[in-house]
């Protein structure tokens, strides 16, 4: 079986103004780098669906999801908050990334494809159940797990989120829900400036200090992920793969090099193996220095593929 990549043209049309770090070049560059390392022949190339309105339902109000059709431009750009702007295609892009989390959700739970790597944008992780956040506009794991949950009726998801900046918006739209575990290191104190006090039997929030390196990381998978994963026991992981801890990234301040996504990948596989048949489905979050995020996604979906 092969490792799935799915990606959209419109997830390149999404622009919030010439400079911004969370930009097309950000997918190119993994693509190209793909191609580079011949890596890109030996996957299973989709174009993602759009999300529909009952599916981004589950995990955002029908009055956010009207607000945010609404709001799209014909032109021009729309601010939705200080972080997150609208362009004319911005919307087709968001739903076309939710959509990803759909369609990876349904090759992998129907044995289709081993594993999921979602290369699409803008990111979702910091998006709420009625808000948008950190440059995300719809939050596509969650509207992933919310399909694996209903559609397949699975019991137990696990959402790994090793992007440096806490995915608050995932740990809102799912912390009363028991059957969600977040396991999420990131940043602290750091942006979104949440999460850091918020733990609970099922949102198990790391918070690292600046600086921290592939060995912090490795203490905090093993020391507090595992265990609670291997007692979550989950059918499903999904992954908030944020390439933004890198040493390389302007965004950030953490230190990891390539070599250490591809320890966490295998570390995500050796829980999935064990407990949910393999399943994993990744999602492209951050990463803002173009050669790291191209070689650390790379290292990452390497991975997955030797599955
Ligand atoms: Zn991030």
């Amino acid at each position: 079986m092969t490792t799935a990549f799915i990606t959209h043209p419109d997830t390149l049309l999404h622009i919030m103004d010439g400079n911004h770090p969370e930009s097309p070049a950000r997918i190119t560059a993994i693509k190209n780098y793909l191609i580079k390392q011949d890596v890109y022949n030996h996957l299973a190339i989709y174009e993602s669906p759009v999300a529909t309105d009952a599916q981004l339902a589950k995990v955002h109000s029908t009055d956010y999801i009207a607000r945010i059709r609404a709001l799209s431009p014909k032109a021009g750009l729309v601010r939705l908050d200080p972080d997150t702007a609208m362009g004319p295609m911005s919307l087709s892009a968001t739903l076309h990334a939710s959509g990803a989390a759909i369609l990876a959700t349904d090759l992998v739970m129907q044995g289709k494809a081993a594993n999921a790597f979602c290369c699409t944008r803008p990111p979702g992780h910091h998006a709420g159940r009625a808000n948008s956040a950190g440059f995300c506009i719809f939050n596509h794991v969650a509207v992933g797990v919310a399909h694996a949950l209903t559609q397949y009726k699975v019991k137990r998801v696990a959402i790994i989120d090793f992007d440096v900046h806490h995915g608050d918006g995932t740990e809102d739209i799912f912390k009363y829900n028991p059957q969600v575990m977040l396991c999420s290191t990131f940043q602290h104190p750091f942006y979104p400036h949440r999460g850091f006090d918020s733990r609970t039997k099922t949102m198990i929030n790391v918070p690292l200090a600046a600086n921290a390196d592939g060995k912090k990381y490795q203490q905090a998978f093993s020391h507090e992920f595992l265990p609670a994963l291997n007692q979550f026991k989950p059918e499903i992981i999904y992954v908030s793969a944020g390439f933004d801890a890198h040493v390389d990234d302007p965004l950030a301040g953490m230190n990891l090099i390539d070599q250490d996504y591809i320890w966490m990948t295998e570390f995500i596989k050796q829980v999935a193996k064990q407990h949910a048949q393999g399943r994993i489905v990744s999602l492209l979050e951050g990463g803002y220095h173009l050669p790291a995020l191209a070689k650390a996604a790379s290292a990452h979906i390497t991975s997955l593929m030797l599955a």
